[in-house]
């Protein structure tokens, strides 16, 4: 079973812990306290080690579903993968990514806050799909939605990403306030295998 580092429960930033602190709360026999240096607030390491495990579990999840996801695409060469991103994105604007695991911790950055709202147990979007370009069919990206909870204003966030190579990508993260396009939207509600974090 794999073990995740303790996180803040507030914040979901992870937290340093002694390894002398760990094996304590693991046998019960200690009550101790951390300082989160995200958002100075002071946090239960007990909580803090159930919040790390859900989270992990949860990210892990995540990457699983993206995995499959942009392993579906097919290779394109950047004009393409430019066009079906969008035209207007500046160069500047994207990410250049040369292995999957650095797609993955780039996504699960963004994807954060949802994360957090999940291990709370909380109700989330979280998805990958590929999209399809209507005008030529067999260029394709991935798109991801992200939703936080209720308690978290339901922010919502996607991201583009196309491949390039073999395990090369290129991502982009809209402004948040630019919102939601509808075609990421309904790639997301057409999805045709199942693997989902959440549903809406
Ligand atoms: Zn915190």
């Amino acid at each position: 079973m794999a073990t995740y580092a303790p996180r803040c429960p507030h914040c979901a930033s992870s937290i340093d812990v002694p390894e002398s602190f760990l094996s304590k709360i693991k046998f019960w026999t200690h009550k101790s306290t951390a300082n989160c240096t995200a958002c100075s607030r002071t946090v239960d390491l007990h909580q803090a080690t159930v919040m790390g495990d859900a989270f992990g579990r949860w990210a892990d999840h995540f990457s699983q579903d993206l995995r499959k996801t942009v392993d579906e695409l097919p290779i394109l060469k950047n004009v393409e993968a430019r066009r079906v991103i969008g035209t207007k994105v500046h160069d500047e604007d994207v990410r250049l990514l040369s292995s999957f695991e650095a797609l993955s911790s780039t996504v699960l950055r963004q994807a954060r806050q949802v994360l957090r709202d999940k291990s709370h147990g909380e109700e989330v979007l979280l998805d990958a799909a590929v999209l399809r370009d209507p005008a030529s069919p067999q260029e394709a990206i991935a798109v991801i939605l992200g939703r936080s909870a209720v308690s978290s204003g339901q922010r919502e966030w996607e991201a583009l990403i196309a491949r390039l190579g073999k395990s090369e990508y290129v991502a982009y993260f809209p402004p948040i306030a630019t919102g939601v396009e509808q075609r990421v939207r309904e790639a997301i509600r057409d999805k045709k295998w199942p693997g989902r974090l959440a549903s809406v």
